[in-house]
């Protein structure tokens, strides 16, 4: 029979009953220090007091309106966002995937006023953009869009750093260039800087878009505000979700004012986006995220824990081959199948992530304590003892 939650996950058979700081309890009372942050969402912990009383005095007047009518919380926190970066403009949306789906329709609508024919968007092996039709089509991964044909078209799937694949898709039919710079579903591979320049300057070239997928490397993760900004560059259109809700539902589409300025009213819309709730609590992360002394510690600490996780790789090469990534976003390549020391890593008290390419994932909240930084690598050190001496 099937389970009554359409089984869609293989869910690990525990069940959190409350959350603080970097600290989950389970319902047995067990506590459980989380890097994984719910996958890099909780980006200040679980029930932070600032997001709490945010979230609880807009619950307290008013939840819902609908964007029939102004709201005064999303029209801040637009502000904020079009301050702090590339943007002049943002549509705010309840997830990645619909993030996704709103800058696809948007290089579609930017190059159908322009008059030109440009069907094609390139994306990259290892991509994932979400779980919708047109978020699928763009990642182009069987595990992804296996039996869910006919796909939309429009996509090309270019290898991940290949170059002179990349010049030779770069031709006058390209409406967008469409990646993440840290892939972080496919396994914590990051974009070397001098490559995200170099796709910028090629979609100067032809006038194609950049667009950037910044929707678990964005909002402080790597130690800027956004990930492309140690590359000095900037996108045309980018993708935020993730960090920007704290852990309540909230994504965004930000856009230069070329390419916002096709959709006017009526090109799109939604019944929850930019509602009060979430702008109210994406609001209070923005504040507290994009402040420059916030942004330092997050490089601090990511440094403190690159250190200690060098020296694990080196403790256990049984276990660990490499550290990748960037900030708070780590990754440890496996040498033995992630999903053994993700469970290895539980079974010690520790919750990691485990992406493609047998890579675990490390996405702690930003703000935490050096002190449960060292417990955590403290803990991995004897997960992957207890699987050498398993
Ligand atoms: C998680 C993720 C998405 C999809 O976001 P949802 O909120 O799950 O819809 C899209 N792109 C990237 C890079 C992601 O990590």
């Amino acid at each position: 029979m099937i389970p009554s939650v359409l089984p869609t996950y293989n869910r690990t058979p525990l069940t959190f009953v409350k959350g603080e700081g970097s600290w989950l309890t389970d319902a047995s009372g067990r506590r459980f220090l989380d890097l994984g942050a719910g996958i890099a969402v909780n980006a200040l912990g679980h029930a932070h007091p600032a997001l709490v009383q945010a979230l609880g005095e807009q619950a307290a007047q008013l939840w819902h309106v609908s964007n029939l009518y102004e709201i005064p919380q999303q029209q801040a926190l637009a502000d904020a966002l079009v301050d702090a970066t590339f943007a002049d403009s943002v549509f705010f949306t309840n997830s990645g995937t619909e993030a996704a789906e709103l800058a696809i329709k948007m290089i579609r609508r930017f190059w159908h006023d322009a008059g030109q024919d440009r069907p094609t968007i390139l994306t990259f092996e290892g991509a994932f953009h979400g779980r919708s039709t047109g978020a699928i089509a763009a990642a182009g991964s069987a595990k992804m869009t296996d039996g869910f044909g006919p796909l939309m078209p429009g996509f090309k799937t270019l290898p991940w750093g290949d170059h002179d694949a990349f010049e030779a898709a770069m031709d006058d039919s390209v409406a967008a260039v469409l990646i993440e710079p840290i892939q972080g579903e496919g396994g914590i591979r990051p974009l070397p800087e001098a490559c995200l320049k170099g796709l910028r300057a090629a979609c100067d070239k032809t006038g194609a878009l950049l667009v950037l997928d910044e929707v678990q490397c964005g909002m402080g993760r790597t130690g800027r505000l956004f990930a492309h900004e140690w590359a000095g560059i900037a996108p045309d259109i980018m993708m935020v979700a993730k960090g920007i809700g704290g852990g309540f539902p909230l994504g965004a589409v930000l856009a230069s004012e070329r390419a916002a300025a096709c959709m006017t009213a009526g090109t799109h819309g939604s019944t929850y986006g930019g509602n009060p709730l979430a702008c109210a609590v994406g609001l209070k992360v923005m504040e507290i995220v994009a402040d420059p002394a916030f942004l330092a510690e997050v490089t601090r600490k990511s440094g403190l824990l690159r250190q200690k996780l060098e020296g694990l790789v080196a403790a256990h090469p049984d276990a660990f081959e490499a550290v990748r990534g960037t900030g708070l976003m780590l990754g440890l390549k496996c040498a033995r199948p992630n999903t053994d020391l993700v469970a290895a890593a539980r079974d010690a008290g520790l919750l990691v992530v485990p992406a493609a390419d047998n890579v675990i994932r490390l996405l702690p909240a930003l703000n935490i304590p050096d002190a449960d930084l060292a417990e955590a690598v403290s803990r991995l050190d004897h997960a992957a003892a207890a699987l050498e001496t398993a």
